[in-house]
């Protein structure tokens, strides 16, 4: 090797060691214990060439609330795959632990990427404790905000445990005993007995917990006060285009949670997520984004305006993962596309009056007054070979496709995929102190960790305290023994000192010779081992 080649490879491992070391600096940096309350806000799958979009269609190109706050990029990559789902995605955000497809909150059975735990393998599936779960530990109060119904995996991941995020009786079921002091969202229905398959009656159990119960907006307005479960829809709420004014909006919804939360003097964890920014992606429907974008940056602004007068808050907000990779440009203006002005690219989205779903809907109930339709609720009357594409599609998905591409078309806007993309995606902190601030590119399941730094509590330390599996119960002189007799709600007997404890699955309590006794955290049972907080065990006499 020749001397300019040795100084051309000595230089190369600076630059490897130094990337590195700026890789690991930031969070080694931030102080222990800054922040009282914490809230998180996640624009699902939201990608940055839709950020740049709403900036110059809401706010003509003046920044977002985001925009102040920006503070790195985040890498989303799983434990095994380079693109993520909102499932691993979120584990990594909640649990500081990057994971696999499908899995809420547990460890993973691989971790073959940078950024990975080998460690977490040799204990594959066993729960791992939120950042959320942490805040109570501490006396914090905790919340969900929502658009989605509240199962869905990005809240899942904040509050239950389970091997697949479709998984919603277990995951419904761990969220109601939680011990969570607002829940606003969707999925009523999921906790009906007559649409869950274990047959247990979840509104009922959230009635007698003390709960206020509220489905709609003035019932929302009244709350002033006390723990609540708002589920607004039985399923998802609507896109914010098609919001009605008796359903609270995402930016409503977080200021009351705020306003709720902050009542307790133990601090709070809120968690906010702008469900349905994936969902316009996934559809790549661009006035259904831009506009649940929109939402969820005011979201952003009320809980900015919290933090600026209550500096012992943390605001942290990112995406889990890109998704359908829009752009502003695309094949058909490879030419010209610096001299598109900007009306080019706004005009069209910003007379769009609701989403291309609901036109679909209402074009198949009233097809011979489709040109019509269209000119009311998308604001531009359709050229022939425009209305053509509409009126020749033959399902409702296939008349949302033919409305989106001429959406696209006339806004001069391009998609890669219908899926998910693999790009980092923006880290946007507000902290109280510069010296606090997470920073640079960081690993999403970084945010878990600084989130538990910042509040002074440590998640793995957690996840010891709130999951002791059951192959370690003897060292608290317990048996433990399944009892399976109803499949669909399995218990557990364990048994010392002759007195025998039942505890059930996704629940907070035991019921032993004293009877019911409620502990902090849930019982989370993977189909193979149970696993049952530590406080429970040595509860037991
Ligand atoms: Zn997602």
């Amino acid at each position: 090797m020749n001397s300019r080649k040795k100084v051309a490879v000595l230089a190369a491992s600076m630059v490897l060691s130094t990337s590195l070391s700026a890789f690991a600096m930031p969070l080694e940096k931030v102080g222990t214990g800054f922040a009282k309350n914490v809230i998180v806000l996640i624009p699902d799958g939201m990608s940055q060439g839709g950020v740049t979009l709403t900036r110059w269609l809401y706010n003509e190109g003046a920044p977002l609330n985001l925009d102040g706050i920006t503070s790195g990029l985040v890498r989303t990559n799983n434990s095994d795959t380079p693109i993520a789902d909102s499932a691993p995605a979120g584990t990594a955000m909640a649990t500081g632990h990057k994971t696999q497809d499908k899995l809420i909150a547990v460890k993973g059975k691989a971790a073959t990427l940078y950024g990975s735990n080998s460690d977490d393998v040799k204990e594959a599936l066993a729960p791992l404790a939120t950042v959320l779960e942490l805040a109570k530990t501490q006396g914090k109060a905790a919340g969900l905000v929502v658009t989605s119904e509240i199962m869905h995996a990005t809240p899942a991941d904040f509050s239950a445990h389970a091997v697949n995020r479709k998984n919603y009786n277990d995951i419904s079921e761990q969220q109601v005993f939680q011990n969570m002091d607002v829940v606003f969202g969707g999925g009523y229905k999921f906790f009906t007995a007559a649409d869950r398959e274990d047959k247990q009656d979840l509104i009922s159990e959230i009635k007698g917990q003390g709960y206020q119960l509220v489905a709609d907006k003035k019932q929302f307005d009244a709350i002033t006060d006390g723990k609540v479960f708002g589920l607004f829809a039985p399923s998802d709420l609507p896109y914010e285009l098609d919001r009605k004014q008796d359903e609270p909006a995402l930016p409503e919804m977080t200021s009351k949670a705020i306003q709720l939360l902050s009542k307790d003097k133990d601090g709070f964890f809120l968690m906010v997520e702008g469900s349905k920014v994936d969902w316009a992606a996934h559809n790549n429907a661009p006035a259904a984004l831009t506009a649940d974008i929109k939402a969820f940056d005011d979201a952003v602004g009320m809980a900015l305006n919290y933090a600026k007068t209550n500096k012992d808050t943390l605001v942290i907000v990112a995406s889990d993962h890109g998704n359908g990779g829009i752009s502003m440009g695309n094949e058909a203006t490879s030419g010209n596309y610096s001299t598109l002005p900007i009306n080019a690219f706004t005009d069209t989205l910003k007379k769009v009056q609701m989403t291309e779903e609901t036109l679909a809907k209402a074009i198949i109930k009233n097809e011979e007054h489709t040109s019509d339709l269209i000119k009311t609720n998308f604001g531009f009357v359709p050229t022939e070979a425009e209305l053509n594409t509409v009126i020749a599609a033959d399902s409702q998905g296939a008349k949302m496709k033919a409305l989106r591409t001429i959406l696209n078309k006339r806004s001069n806007l391009g998609w890669t995929t219908g899926g998910h993309t693999g790009e980092d995606v923006a880290l946007y902190v507000y902290a109280n102190n510069y010296k606090n601030q997470l920073t640079g590119t960081v690993q999403n399941s970084d945010i878990g960790k600084y989130i538990a730094k910042a509040i002074g509590g440590e998640l793995d330390k957690t996840s010891e305290q709130l999951f002791v599996p059951s192959t370690a119960f003897g060292k608290y002189g317990v048996k433990c023994a399944v009892d399976n007799s109803d499949a669909k709600n399995p218990s557990f007997v364990l048994t010392k000192n002759g007195h025998s404890y039942k505890f059930q699955e996704n629940r907070n309590y035991f019921v032993g010779p004293e009877g019911k006794v409620t502990f902090n955290g849930v019982v989370v049972y993977n189909d193979k081992e149970v696993f049952i907080p530590q406080e429970a065990l040595k509860m037991l006499k």
